[in-house]
């Protein structure tokens, strides 16, 4: 949600006149210490659902406190759900931001900037609720080829460890014909996937009345000509109804994945958490999405160490994550967040959930690399992404996703010339011949076995999309900056 709320922060900076130099945290780094050539405007947008958010937060404004010494007129912004908690306090720890905005009205960064500028002092706005709809803000999106697209904000649940319905607010569901179009004109624009975005995807509907809404806008995705892979994130077990199973088994380029959040094995601490669901009805659902879809990747997120958690309610994780079978599951120790229930809670000792992470971590592992051993002699379809395999260049492959979201590296031929190089946004094809716990390899081009490459329009997007930019470094090279007050706007052709 952050990710995508950084493109809306992108695009209306961007329609301001702004432009964007990266939305890739190690690449804007990079461009914003690049002496007199770095970024005029940084933006960070934050997130507060681990513990660590603040210190890195303050860790980075430090660092930037040096840079802009350096380069006065250089403005910081800070949105996101920290800034949304935090306030006014961010600007008391850190006198030299510009500007503070939450997570309610990202339209109003612009504005904030140019009034710090005018007013020579730091902006803060925050509001209650949501203001503009985030998804009617212009976008600057990171990837032509995949796109997020958001079907809700807010949450109605109430779990006892989490301050998102308090920093989000209520579930706000935007009309199915909205979201529809919106998906129209990324696909048009290039994009062949899309993942749906919401705090509970299968909860949505519940503000116009309509209990099946979810599993009707998969099938509608399904409709839309050139739009070949639709995911979504993330559903709550409470909510998931055998509808949806329908529509993922019944709808072709709904991909054969599910992130199912479980939290926690122990009915007793599901209960503790305000999570309605308990661990039966929990593996009910998997069992039912597997007769459906025998080759989904099933992933899931895990919390050790809630408060009163005992050795005998992480058994019971313990032995669900042995039944589940997961690909791939995130797992957090708990970290109290101000301001939620759980946080008054007595916490579990530290050595204590320490000792069960690494179990769990173990164990998880073990799966995880039994379950992507299983993958060997598959053929897979891989999306070739940018940024996913960072010894690439090295290794000589490309990597991406396959179907069910598993990472592939996947080796080029030896004999392969760098114009037959699938672009991101293309597709391969090729079989998988070793299965490590985080991801695939698929080396059948060095065998004499099967590499076929797919070229699409998402690649050809990606490709139009490098030349432009190529052009404009080029243009901005050799053209001076353009003085406006106090930041420096580049030219845009
Ligand atoms: S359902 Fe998810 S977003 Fe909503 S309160 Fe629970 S953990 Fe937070």
């Amino acid at each position: 949600m952050n990710v995508h709320d950084s493109e809306r922060l992108a695009g209306v900076l961007e329609q301001a006149g702004y432009v964007p130099v990266s939305q890739v945290p190690e690449k804007a780094a990079r461009a914003t210490l690049a002496g007199d050539e770095g970024a005029d405007v940084v933006v960070l947008n934050t997130c507060s659902v681990r513990e660590n958010a603040a210190n890195r937060l303050f860790g980075n404004l430090g660092q930037l406190a040096a840079v802009k010494r350096e380069r006065p007129g250089m403005q910081i912004a800070v949105g996101g759900c920290l800034a949304q908690q935090m306030r006014e306090g961010i600007v008391d720890r850190a006198p030299w931001v510009d500007a503070v905005l939450g997570t309610h009205n990202l339209d109003v960064l612009p504005t904030l900037l140019e009034r710090a500028r005018h007013n020579r002092e730091a902006a803060v706005e925050i509001e209650e609720s949501l203001k503009v709809f985030p998804s009617t803000l212009p976008t600057h999106r990171e990837s032509v080829y995949a796109a997020w697209v958001s079907i809700s904000v807010g949450c109605n649940n109430t779990c006892t460890f989490c301050i998102v319905p308090h920093l989000r607010g209520k579930e706000r569901d935007r009309r199915p014909g909205e979201i529809l179009s919106e998906i129209e004109a990324v696909v048009s624009e290039g994009a062949i996937e899309v993942t749906l975005l919401g705090q509970n995807v299968n909860s949505y509907g519940v503000s116009f009345g309509d209990r099946h809404a979810f599993a009707q806008l998969l099938r509608a995705a399904g409709t839309i000509p050139g739009l070949e892979r639709v995911r979504f994130t993330s559903p709550h077990p409470a909510a998931f109804s055998d509808d949806v199973i329908d529509a993922m088994a019944e709808t072709p380029n709904v991909m054969p994945s599910l992130h199912m959040p479980l939290q926690s094995g122990s009915d007793r601490i599901l209960r503790a958490m305000r999570r309605s669901y308990r661990c039966a009805k929990y593996l009910g659902i998997l069992e039912r999405v597997r007769e459906r879809i025998p080759h989904a990747a099933i992933t899931t997120d895990i919390i050790v160490g809630f408060p009163g958690e005992t050795e005998e309610d992480f058994e019971a994780t313990l032995r669900v994550v042995e039944q589940a079978r997961f690909a791939a599951a995130f797992t957090f120790i708990y970290s109290p967040r101000p301001g939620t229930p759980a946080a008054d809670l007595p916490p579990v000792p530290e050595d204590v959930i320490k000792e069960r992470y690494a179990r769990l971590t173990a164990l998880q592992e073990r799966i995880s690399e039994e379950e992507n051993r299983a993958q060997e002699g598959k053929t897979v379809e891989v999306l070739v992404s940018e940024g996913e395999g960072r010894k690439d260049g090295a290794t000589h492959r490309v990597s991406g996703r396959a179907a069910d979201n598993r990472l592939v590296h996947v080796a080029l031929p030896r004999d392969c010339e760098p114009g037959a190089r699938p672009r991101p946004g293309d597709m391969v094809r090729a079989v998988v011949t070793h299965g490590a716990p985080h991801h695939l390899v698929a080396d059948s081009a060095l065998h004499g076995g099967l590499f076929e490459v797919r070229r699409t329009r998402a690649g050809d997007a990606w490709e139009a999309r490098e030349r432009r930019a190529a052009e404009l470094a080029a243009e901005a090279a050799g053209t001076a900056p353009v003085q406006l007050g106090m930041p420096r706007l580049r030219t845009r052709a």
